[in-house]
Formats: C-alpha cells, structure tokens, sequence
C-alpha cells in the first residue's frame, strides 16, 4: 500500500470541514458546542450521533461508533482508508499528490507482478494439455457434463495430466524461478525436500479477477476415487480466497446491465447458467458469501437472486449468504428449484427457458423465509410464536434500512398475532445490539479504562499541551496491561516525533481505539481528576499490581515452608518499599 504524505493528509483534513462531509449523509443540528443527527450506523429515532467540529470527531452515545471525518467516510461507504483520502480529495477540489512508494512496496508490486503471469502461463498451459490428445478423456467429461467447448474455452479450462513435474519443467524452462512457482503454489515441497506439481490428474479452473487476470485455480478431479474432489490454490499475494467472486470477469457486464447478478455455488452451477444465456452469473464455490465478496458484487449490482434447493434451504451455505447479503443491504431474491436439484443439474434436464421462468418467479428473500419458518412452528400457541419470533428478530435487526426494517416488523407481527409496536421494538433493540454498518469488521472491545486513563485521552484531545507534558512523566512500567495501553503509546510515539495533534491521533486509531477516543472525548466537562492526578493514578496502579505479584510469590514460598531464604527477604523488602511508595502516592494526593 502506497502512502499519502502525511502534511497532503494534515492539509485535506484542515480543508475538509467534518460537518460539511457529514451533513452530505446525515442532516445535522448545531446544539451547544456540537452538532447533532440520526445515527447513520444504527437504527435511531431519537439523535444520538454527536459531531465535534472544532475538535473534528464524531461520536455515537447509541452504538458507539467514533472517529475523524476519513473514518467517517471508511465506515460509511465500507472503503479503506486510501479511497476515503481519494473521495475526500475530490469533494474538496484537493490534487492527490503522487503515492510515495517504499522498498518494500515496489518489491511487493514485482512479486506481484511475476505471480500474475506465471499464472498466466499455467493456464495457457493447462489449456494446451487439454487440447492434447492426453486430454481427450476430460474433455470426454466436460462434455457428458453438458458444457460446450465454446463455454469450456470462455472459462479457460485446461487439464493438469498424472505427471509430477511437467508444469514445473515447462514453467523453468520458460524462466520461471522455483521459488516463485512456489509462492504461486503451484508446485508443492514434500517433506523429502522434492518439489512437484500441486495439481496432478485434474480438471483446471482457472480463478480470476473481475478484470480477467488468472490468480489462482480450482482443480477437480478427474477420477472417482481420487481425492480430494477439488483441490484449490492456497491464498497468495494475489489470491484471498474470501475477496473473490468466481466468474466476475465474464459476467460484470451482464451483471450491470441487467441490473442484477444470479448467485450459484459451484463452478458447474456457473458454467451451466452461463450456457444457459444468464450471463449475469456468479460463483461463491461452495462456502457461504463473504462481506468482502459482497462488496466486490455491489461495485456492479444491488440485487441478488439465489438458486434455492428449498430442501437444504436454511441450512446451507445459501442461506447464510442470504443473510449476510440483506445484511449489507442488498436486495436479495429466492429461485426455488424443485428438491434435490442444483442450478446445474436443473438446467441440463429442464432447460435454459425453464430456468429462466424460476428466475423470474423468484420471491423476496425475506418473504420466503417468513414463510417457511412459519411453516416450521405452530403460531396458533404462544410456544410456537415467540420461537417465530426468536428465530426472525435477529435477521429483521440486521436490514440496514430502517423503513424497510419496520415493514418487515410489521408483516412479522401480522403472522405472529403480535402488535406492531411490539415487535418493531424488539427489532430496533436487536439493531442496535448488532451494529450493521461494522458487520464486516472486527470490534476489539477494550478492558476496563479506568477514569486516570480516560482523564489522559480527554485531555490530548482538549488540551494537547499540558496533556502530553503529563505524557511525558509516565514511565514505561506504567502503562502495562492497562486497557488504552495502544491509544496511550500512540499518543507517545506521535509526540516524540513531534508530530501529536488531536487530528494525527484519531486518524491513526484503529476502530475500537476510535470508540474509545471518541467517547471520551465527546464529554462535554473536563473530568475531575487533575492531569498529575492522572500519572499518579497509573503509577500506583503499577505498584499495586506489582504488589500482588509479589504477595503471591511470598504466599507461594511460605506455603513451601519458607521462611527466610534470601529469596524471601528480598521479596518481603520489596513488599515493605512498594507499600511506602503507594502510601506516599495516595499522600500526595490529599
Ligand atoms: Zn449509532
């Protein structure tokens, strides 16, 4: 990842007004020192989302949420810190300065570089041994699965043959290094130092990026009694298994222009549906849809349809990835297919027309799972309704939408017998408890933050000055184990370089640091304990808990008959001097 330099971010951020970015989202209210809005990452309806702009945070008191304006626009619009600089850049009329790139980056960039066409020369590889007559028996088999050549050259599939070394003879004799066959994974070490071909006696898939380029491979095995029945690349500079969509780069068009992107699981359920004339297709391969995929999708479309086997529905992979889908507000559509039956399966023996009928038949997601989760209890008792209840809340709570979320309430406490209100109520509290807009991220949750701690950070925010000559006075020991430990160094380091200010701080601070800040600072007084309080607090802290320590060693020794060995004395000498210092601490607190 390039770098901005950081006086281009000190300028954007000087220029870029957090109410002004803010108030493009959410309508805000100026209200003593802050300003006020609806909560954008939580259903609200009474404003808990508080702007700061002299100090340039915002902060949620209902979910928690907090940071700077590029923070703001990361969560918001799901992107990293990089586009939010970029989109912050454009909206205020900024020139983007030219990327600082680091030895480590531009070597990044060569492997990179190197990893993608290796790939590239696998899969023209792979494609000319199936052309070969050695690969006459697999194209035997892709053909009885019913996928055209035309459809078989258009995904670029290919065949691995038996051989242990032919991939890698070719790819060296190509100049390819070994180690860079390795990285790409694919060739494989054995434990005897050999190094062989990954992929033997397979059909190859290639996997590639929306825009075309291979970067892995799915290979499936070619006889029955082989295993495993597909084997893929192991995840490489290139290659996140969790950030790609099979299938993107054939269908992204399709899939914009038709406004919307059918989901299958398996690469023959792609092939087939691709065949089938709906080119607007993509492949999950097998395991539940991702965040980070879904993300990859909403660059094209905002509607899904899944092909459901109404059998293994609510149990499978699909069902799970309906969820994450209306989750991260897509609008996501049911095709049922009769029992039994996949995508592929469906298509060879009904036909593309047929296909196309349940496609268009298909039924709001939300829709077909109130229906068959009703099925499944008897809402004529109370039993069976709060479980309808206690299954459907959770899923109402993840919509994004807050209008879209009160009319499914609604249609629930129809079906349950239940008043609206009730149970709108009982979603708003499931919302909030999920946070929908940071689905997709890890939430550290931080220890307890004692009030000295929350002192310090209130402080550097408010008074940057007298908050980090306090910084300054704090040893080392002082900040171990203690829960803002990570904001606190930061601040730290960010001063011994001269370059601390409430803004460099919270630009830097991971999501959970953000909460955390953000909240304290939102506080509108001062707190109580003094700066110098403050120090003293964590340092008695220190001692207290180096005191324990040392108690339960004396305990440990004592209990194992010790009394006196120098190892003793020593610890009880210590006890004695840790108490005076702790004592003399609490003094000069009075
Ligand atoms: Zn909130």
């Amino acid at each position: 990842m390039a770098l901005f330099p950081q006086q281009f971010i000190d300028d954007l951020k000087h220029h870029a007004d957090i109410v002004t970015v803010i108030q493009d989202y959410v309508s805000l209210k100026k209200t003593g020192a802050t300003y006020k809005g609806l909560c954008p990452f939580h259903g609200e309806k009474t404003p808990s989302f508080h702007v700061n702009r002299d100090k340039g945070f915002f902060h949620c008191f209902g979910c928690g949420v907090g940071g700077d304006v590029l923070k703001f626009l990361e969560l918001h619009d799901k992107i990293g810190f990089q586009d939010a600089v970029k989109q912050l850049a454009q909206r205020f009329g900024m020139t983007i300065p030219e990327l600082e790139q680091t030895d480590d980056q531009r070597a990044n960039a060569a492997e990179r570089e190197g990893l993608l066409k290796v790939h590239e020369a696998a899969a023209r590889w792979f494609q000319e041994q199936l052309a070969s007559p050695a690969g006459t028996r697999v194209r035997q088999q892709i053909t009885d699965r019913g996928v055209s050549a035309t459809t078989g050259e258009a995904l670029g599939l290919g065949f691995a043959p038996k051989s242990r070394e032919d991939l890698k003879r070719a790819l060296m004799a190509q100049g390819y290094s070994q180690a860079l066959l390795l990285r790409a994974g694919l060739v494989v070490q054995r434990d005897d130092g050999t190094v062989i071909d990954r992929f033997r006696n397979r059909l190859m898939i290639p996997i590639c990026r929306d825009t075309g380029s291979v970067i892995a491979f799915g290979g499936r095995a070619v006889d029955s009694d082989q295993g495993p029945k597909y084997l893929n690349s192991p995840e490489t500079p290139i290659y996140t298994k969790s950030r790609t969509l099979y299938g993107l780069n054939l269908s992204k068009a399709a899939i914009r222009q038709g406004g919307f992107a059918v989901l299958v699981e398996g690469y023959f359920d792609f092939a087939q549906v691709f065949q089938a004339g709906v080119q607007g297709v993509v492949a999950s391969c097998g395991t539940a849809l991702t965040p980070q995929q879904a993300q990859q999708l909403r660059r094209f479309t905002g509607r899904v349809v899944l092909s459901f086997d109404p059998d293994a529905a609510g149990q499978g992979a699909a069902a799970k990835s309906c969820e994450m889908l209306v989750a991260e507000g897509f609008d996501v559509n049911v095709a049922t297919l009769p029992g039994g039956e996949d995508p592929d399966t469906f298509v060879r023996r009904h036909g593309p027309r047929a296909y196309g009928e349940r496609l268009k038949e298909s039924q709001p997601y939300l829709e077909f799972l109130l229906d068959r989760v009703a099925g499944n209890h008897n809402l004529n008792t109370d039993e069976g309704r709060v479980k309808f209840l206690g299954e459907m809340l959770p899923i109402a709570g993840r919509i994004p939408d807050a209008a879209m979320r009160d009319r499914f309430g609604d249609r629930l406490a129809f079906k349950a017998r239940v008043t609206d209100q009730v149970v709108r109520d009982a979603i708003r509290k499931a919302a909030v408890q999920k946070q929908p807009a940071l689905s997709t991220r890890e939430i550290a949750t931080f220890g307890q933050v004692t009030k000295a701690e929350k002192g310090l950070i209130w402080w550097l925010i408010h008074e940057p000055a007298p908050a980090l000559e306090a910084l300054d006075t704090i040893e080392e020991g002082d900040l171990d184990g203690v829960a803002s430990r990570s904001v606190l160094d930061l601040a730290q380091k960010l001063n011994q370089n001269k370059g601390f200010s409430p803004s460099a701080l919270l630009e830097r601070l991971n999501i959970a640091e953000a909460q955390l800040v953000t909240s304290v600072a939102s506080e509108p007084e001062a707190p109580t304990l003094a700066l110098a309080s403050c120090v003293r607090e964590l340092r008695r802290a220190r001692y207290e808990r180096e005191r324990a320590g040392v108690q339960r060693e004396i305990d440990r020794l004592q209990t194992a008959g010790d009394s006196g060995s120098p190892q003793m004395n020593a610890l009880l000498a210590r006890n004695g001097d840790l108490g005076r210092l702790i004592h003399g601490l609490v003094i000069a607190e009075d």
